[in-house]
């Protein structure tokens, strides 16, 4: 896809302040630190166009970034930072609820995983969330240049393992160093867009 704009649009802490415009929305989510800011940025080939954070877990908004016009990318909130208040984490689960349950434009959920570490509490709870509500869903395996050759296909499965996925799922490895994924991560919010 041959990227034209891309653009900041709003930075929101409720849903009804989400934009109205009913444009198709590609969504990422992960826990903190797991290398989502560096992912948006590897995507658009930008530096700085999602601020990756020396603070994880602080940034509570979604984020709407417009593409070519046409379509949103929306960056969630990361999860499960030890430090934010119980207060915070009840906001956030809210927030999330509220836009994962009503929004009939989200086309597909982008989950980021540690491909070092694989998923945790939280994230599986989320990806149980998206099977129930039946959301399209794809598993991104982050800073996999931080992985050896032989320890690449082990952790890759022990990430399908722990979240009893079948054998055809797809984990697509991804690297914001090495640039790998760009293009087939690319390639699969074209053809969800095309379908949709
Ligand atoms: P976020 O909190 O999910 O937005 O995570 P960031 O994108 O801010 O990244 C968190 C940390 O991981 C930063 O120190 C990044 O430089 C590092 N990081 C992110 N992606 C990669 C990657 O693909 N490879 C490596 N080696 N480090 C990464």
């Amino acid at each position: 896809m041959k990227i034209t704009s891309v653009e900041f649009k709003k930075a929101i802490l409720n849903l009804k302040d989400a934009p109205k415009d009913r444009k198709p929305e590609i969504a990422f989510a992960g826990k903190s630190n797991v290398g989502k800011s560096s992912l948006l940025n590897a995507l658009f080939n930008r530096r700085n166009l999602a601020k990756t954070s020396n603070t994880p877990g602080k940034t509570r908004t979604i984020n709407f970034f417009e593409v070519n016009s046409k379509f949103y990318f929306v960056d969630l909130p990361g999860y499960g930072y030890a430090e934010v208040s119980k207060e915070l984490q009840e906001k956030w689960g809210e927030l999330m609820f509220e836009y994962l349950t009503g929004r009939e434009t989200l086309k597909l959920m982008v989950v980021l995983i540690d491909s070092r570490h694989g998923p945790n509490e939280r994230d599986i709870q989320l990806i149980d969330f998206l099977d129930e509500q039946q959301i399209p869903t794809l598993l991104v395996a982050t800073k996999i240049d931080k992985l050896s050759n032989s320890q690449r296909r082990p952790h890759l499965e022990m990430i399908r393992k722990s979240l009893n996925l079948d054998e055809d799922a797809i984990i697509l490895p991804f690297s914001a160093v090495t640039k790998e994924g760009v293009a087939p991560l690319w390639k699969i919010i074209e053809d969800v867009l095309k379908g949709g």
